[in-house]
This record gives structure tokens, C-alpha cells and sequence, in this order.
């Protein structure tokens, strides 16, 4: 049987060399490209999103055409980062394996330059590069473009993004002009056509799906939770996944750092990739989560573009992107050869809006989904556990000799009872830190939530004047009215209702003020006070309320408060003591902590520095230097 490349026209050491990489058969955009390009005589312009083998599709065509006998650049691959620039070079060199005397360098910035020019002076075919770097070599006259027969512009709308389009007329100038120009975009906003206009003759144009459609594989969501609720939101939907593998995106570098940092402190395996890193950080963030050492990469729209990581499992829109084109970009590092993604948005009644002006864009609709519930995440959790101890792999010969006094043990118990304690091991705890989750779902004509939040910003509302805001652990689901619960408080506090200001009625707990004055006798009264046999416990907010289950120091909602405070979801404190006892064989110590039955294999918590760390001024992997 003709392999299928083979009958596109690809040669058979490149059909070998693709065969080894698993690619059986062509990709649509492949299979449409590939005739085109080879004639190699058309300009061309693909729409085409990630993530769709667009690098074989101009690669392969690329090494039929160029001719490996001369070592002088025929062909000049120009893109937005350093990361994709790597990926492409890495896929080429790898398409071009069995072609004796094929050349490839891999041109960006951050890195050391003199190593790029050795390898161009030692001669190659195949340029690919960021055009910041690509400049300064073309400046130090240490390349010769004279003999480049095409020029790749991969990711064009990126690059122009980027601010990249007087660079690019800069290094176009150096070709030839009889070169033939092959243009990829995910999108064809008009300045990406005003490339095309000027730079191209004719081209052949083709349109992968509709013109910014988005992926068919990717499924989108969104959640509408109160703008204090994010973070837990998010934690919500990571623990309720127990095999994600995600980018999680926000709007600033500040906001990566510190989402990155709150679920480091809160026990997830995560780290931040953003412009203030180091390359070398960069470097090591990205390497970790390549080799899936990481499970949640916390990025900004820059620094994550280029990202090609496969299997990415969601993608998660911590806020929505201000540019509503940049969406397909993020959505885009999910769905990936083939796979099916889910890129999820959590966004308050606010936003609502903004999902719709998206759908139009991406010609999809989003489902509404709701948050699990506290109760939803623990059986969830359970089963990926019971699963886990199903597969588990056992190393016989290690464990053999322990065998008799573990079984010596369980002597006493049945089958049943061993395997309920082992579930129950993990499952008690998942209970214990949601037990008393509250709801975070919102809804999207939640306006009086909105007005209050509009007047005192996000952190939730504050205290009047003269009175103090305190919660208590009664709320809607104990079938309290508000009056219900002013009556309680009078009755129990030994206060009038007069000292009673706002109540603020919620599911599983509830906020009031009281008057400055009366709070302590309001606290000693309260001492012992039970409702259907339960505690009650009143306990000040900091400064706005603690909603959401509690809100960490660094003003974020969460299911489980992790220092001075006990409402709540529970606390997360004793998870990762708790993991210690046994989980010393497989690298799990004290990187975990309450928040699910994590595999947090890798670092302990100490040298989770990663999303700590903020030195350097580099310019994060876009490589946006300028000559001056
Ligand atoms: P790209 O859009 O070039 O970044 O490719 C996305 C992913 O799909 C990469 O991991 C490629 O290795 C993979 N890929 C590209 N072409 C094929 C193919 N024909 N069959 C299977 N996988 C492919």
C-alpha cells in the first residue's frame, strides 16, 4: 500500500523519517497544502489554527524543494517566539533525519549568539527565527539571504501582535525578491492582509474550517462565579479533574504570580511562565511541564504563545483576554493532533457579554456549566483514587517481604473492611476540607451581588461605619430567613436588634454586623451555642468578608482558609503531614496538602521556587529586541 505522504508527493527518506514520528496519515491542512507548496512557484496563505500540523505542512514540502548539496540558507522560517521557533526546528530537524547534509538552526533570542553564528557559519539550509535575533545577526552581517528561495512566516498574526512587522519588513528586504512568501495565521485581521497585499504575488489561499473557527475538538465553557470566587472557582474545577493537565491564563504578569503562588502554597503542582522570568526559568517552567512534572502552567497571553505541548487536557481563562481574537490563541493550546480539549472561562455576570462576542467570533457556542459542589469533587476524587489503586503498578519483589506483616495486620479484617479503610485514607480527608463548601455558582442576572461589588471593588463588601462584619456558620440551607437569623443572633447574642446592621444571608453561612460596642459580650454569649446539635461559630471577617469559604491572605476566595481563620471548607494544613506518613516512596512528601488526592510527584515544597522568582528583566521568549 502507497503511504499516504508518498501519494502527496513527499519522498521516501522524509515518509520515513514522519513513519517514526507516528504520523500515519496527513492532516487535513497536510493534505491540502502539501500539492500546493511543492509546485513551488506560489506564493501562499494559510489560515490555519495551531496545533493543526501546520509544520509539516510547509515543512515537508520545504526539504523536497531545497537543494542539500549547497550549504548556503534557501529557505527562512520566521515566527513569533522562542519556543516555537525551538519547536520548529526540533520537527524539522526530525522530518529531515535521513537527508544526508541538511542543515538546521534554530535562531532566538535570550541565548547565546555566538553559538547561533558558529552554526550559521558552519553553514545551513534551514533558518528559523524570532525576528528580534534574526535582525541583529542580518546587522552584524554574519548572514547571507541571497540564495533563500522562501520565506515562512508562521504564526503572522502573532508576530504582528508582537509588534514585530517593522522587523519583518527589515529582514524581508534582505531576500531576494523573486523568493516565494508562505503565510500562516490562526486569524486574518486586515494588517496580516496588508502582509499578504505587499509581499506576495497571487498567492494561493487556503482556509483550514472557517475563517477564525475555532478548533472542532475543543468544547467550551464557562462559569459565572462572583469576582471574589475565582480562585476558588478555579481550585473547584482543577480538584474536581483529577488528570488535568492544563494552561491556565491570566491578563498580568502580577496575576500569573500570584495565582501561581496561592496554589504552590495550597498544595498544587503549578508554576508560573510569564515575561519577568528568566529564559533560563523559562526554560526549566516549560521543561517540567513538557515532561508533565507539572500539571497546571500558569501563563500570560506572551509568554505562552508558541506553547506546543501536546495532551494539554483544558485550558482555563482565569480572566477573559482583553484582545477577543486572542481566545483562539489560548483555546488553541488545548484540542491538539487530533485530541479532544476543553478551554473553560470563569468569568462573572459582568462578563457575559464578552463569552457572547467571543461565540460569534469563534462561530461555537459555550455551554453554561455549573461548579461541582464540594460533595460532587469528594466522590469524584474517590473514584480516580479506587481507579488508581486499581492500576497500580506492584513491585513485587520490594514488597514481598513486607507482605507477611501487613497481612498479619489486616488479620482481623475482611476483604471489604481493608479495602473501605484504604478509600477512606484519602476520602476522610477530601470530606473533612469540603465538608461546608459553599456554592460558587453565580448567576447571570446576580445584580445586587454586582451593584455591592461595583461600590466597594472586589474584595466583597465591608464593614458600615461603627459596626463590625462577622460570620457565622448558619445560612439558607438551615432554612434561616434573615429574619430567622436576626432573631437567633438577638436572642443568643443578648443583644437588641438595633445593634444588628446588615445581614447578608448565604447558603451554608451567613454574615451580619454588629454594632463595635457590643461585639465582645456578642462573642462570650455565643460561647457553647449550638443549632441542631452543631457549633455555631462567629468569627470576624478580614476587613470584607471572607466569602467563598474563605479567602487566603492574598485576597482570594478558596475552599479552605490556610492561615488565620477556620470558616469554611476546612483546613488544609494537615494534608501534606499527613501524606509524610506514607508517602515517602513516591516523591510525594510535603508537596501535598488537603486539596485532593493529588500526584504531586517532583519537587517538595521548598524548591517549588519556581513561580517565586522574578529576576532579570528579560523580555520572556518574545523575542522583541529592537536595534538602536
Ligand atoms: P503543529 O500544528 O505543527 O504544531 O502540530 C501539532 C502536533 O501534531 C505536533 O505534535 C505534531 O507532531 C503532530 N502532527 C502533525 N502532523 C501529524 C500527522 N500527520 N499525524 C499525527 N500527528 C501529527
Amino acid at each position: 500500500m502507497i503511504n499516504p505522504f508518498s501519494k502527496l508527493g513527499i519522498s521516501d527518506d522524509v515518509v520515513n523519517a514522519v513513519k517514526d514520528l507516528g504520523f500515519e496519515n496527513p492532516t487535513p491542512i497536510q493534505e491540502q497544502s502539501i500539492p500546493v507548496l511543492l509546485e513551488g512557484n506560489n506564493d501562499f496563505v494559510g489560515l490555519a489554527q495551531t496545533g493543526t500540523g501546520k509544520t509539516a505542512a510547509f515543512g515537508l514540502p520545504l526539504l523536497e524543494l531545497i537543494d542539500f548539496k549547497s550549504n548556503k540558507p534557501q529557505a527562512l522560517i520566521l515566527c513569533p517566539t522562542r519556543e516555537l521557533c525551538l519547536q520548529i526546528t526540533s520537527d524539522i530537524k526530525n522530518f529531515s533525519k535521513n537527508i544526508s547534509g541538511a542543515n538546521v538552526v534554530a535562531v532566538y533570542g535570550g541565548a547565546n549568539i555566538m553559538q547561533q553564528l558558529r552554526e550559521i557559519r558552519n553553514g545551513v539550509q534551514i533558518v528559523v527565527a524570532t525576528p528580534g535575533r534574526m535582525l541583529d545577526i542580518i546587522g552584524r552581517k554574519a548572514i547571507d539571504f541571497s540564495n533563500v528561495k522562501f520565506v515562512v512566516l508562521d504564526e503572522a498574526d502573532e508576530m504582528l501582535n508582537m509588534g514585530f512587522q517593522e522587523d519583518i519588513n527589515d529582514i524581508l528586504s534582505t531576500t531576494p525578491d523573486d523568493k516565494k512568501t508562505w503565510l500562516f495565521s490562526a486569524t486574518m485581521p486586515p494588517e496580516v492582509r496588508r502582509i499578504a497585499k505587499n509581499y506576495m504575488d497571487s498567492p494561493v489561499e487556503l482556509t483550514m474550517g472557517t475563517k477564525n473557527t475555532g478548533n472542532v475538538n475543543i468544547e467550551h465553557e464557562y462559569y459565572i462565579v462572583r469576582a471574589r470566587d475565582k480562585y476558588a472557582a478555579l481550585k473547584r474545577i482543577v480538584d474536581f479533574n483529577p488528570e488535568i493537565f492544563a494552561v491556565v491564563f491570566c491578563k498580568t504578569k502580577l496575576d500569573t504570580q500570584d495565582v501561581a503562588e496561592h496554589l504552590i502554597k495550597d498544595g498544587y503542582n503549578a508554576d508560573a511562565l510569564h515575561g519577568d522570568l528568566s529564559q533560563q526559568q523559562r526554560d526549566k517552567v516549560m521543561q517540567r511541564f513538557r515532561d508533565r512534572n507539572m500539571q497546571l502552567l500558569i501563563a500570560t497571553d506572551v509568554a505562552a504563545r508558541g506553547i506546543d505541548v501536546n495532551n494539554v487536557t483544558h485550558v482555563i481563562n482565569y480572566s477573559l483576554p482583553d484582545e477577543i481574537e486572542s481566545y483562539t490563541h489560548r483555546s488553541g493550546r488545548t484540542g491538539r493532533a487530533g485530541k479532544t480539549g476543553i478551554s473553560i472561562c470563569i468569568v462573572n455576570s459582568k462578563e457575559i457579554g464578552k463569552i457572547r462576542q467571543i461565540e460569534r467570533i469563534i462561530g461555537k457556542s459555550f455551554t453554561k456549566a455549573d461548579l461541582p459542589t464540594g460533595f460532587d469533587v469528594c466522590e469524584k476524587q474517590l473514584f480516580a483514587l479506587v481507579h488508581k489503586v486499581h492500576n497500580v503498578e506492584v513491585n513485587e519483589s520490594q514488597i514481598e517481604q513486607y507482605m507477611p506483616r501487613i497481612m498479619d495486620e489486616f488479620a482481623e479484617l475482611s476483604k471489604d473492611e481493608v479495602i473501605k479503610r484504604f478509600a477512606s485514607l484519602e476520602f476522610n480527608r477530601f470530606l473533612e476540607y469540603y465538608k461546608n463548601a459553599p456554592d460558587l455558582n453565580s448567576s447571570a442576572d446576580d445584580r445586587g451581588e454586582r451593584g455591592e461589588r461595583g461600590e466597594r471593588g472586589e474584595r466583597g463588601p465591608r464593614s458600615s461605619e461603627g459596626y463590625t462584619r462577622l460570620f457565622i456558620n448558619l445560612g439558607s440551607v438551615d432554612d434561616f430567613t434573615r429574619g430567622d437569623l436576626l432573631s437567633f443572633v438577638c436572642n443568643n447574642g443578648k443583644i437588641s436588634g438595633k445593634g444588628i446592621g446588615k445581614i447578608d444571608l448565604k447558603g451554608v453561612y451567613s454574615f451580619f454586623e454588629v454594632e463595635n460596642a457590643a461585639v465582645e459580650s456578642l462573642f462570650n454569649n455565643f460561647k457553647g451555642v449550638e443549632f441542631n446539635n452543631r457549633g455555631v461559630r462567629i468569627e470576624k471577617t478580614a476587613d470584607g468578608d471572607g466569602g467563598g469559604g474563605g479567602r487566603s491572605r492574598g485576597g482570594f476566595g478558596g475552599g479552605g482558609r490556610r492561615e488565620g481563620g477556620s470558616y469554611g471548607g476546612g483546613r488544609r494544613e494537615g494534608g501534606g503531614g499527613e501524606r509524610k506518613s506514607y508517602g515517602g516512596g513516591n516523591k510525594r512528601e510535603g508537596g501535598n496538602s488537603g486539596g485532593g488526592f493529588r500526584d504531586f510527584s517532583g519537587r517538595s515544597r521548598e524548591d517549588k521556587g519556581g513561580a517565586g522568582r522574578r529576576e532579570g528583566g528579560n523580555s520572556g521568549g518574545a523575542d522583541r529586541r529592537r536595534r538602536s
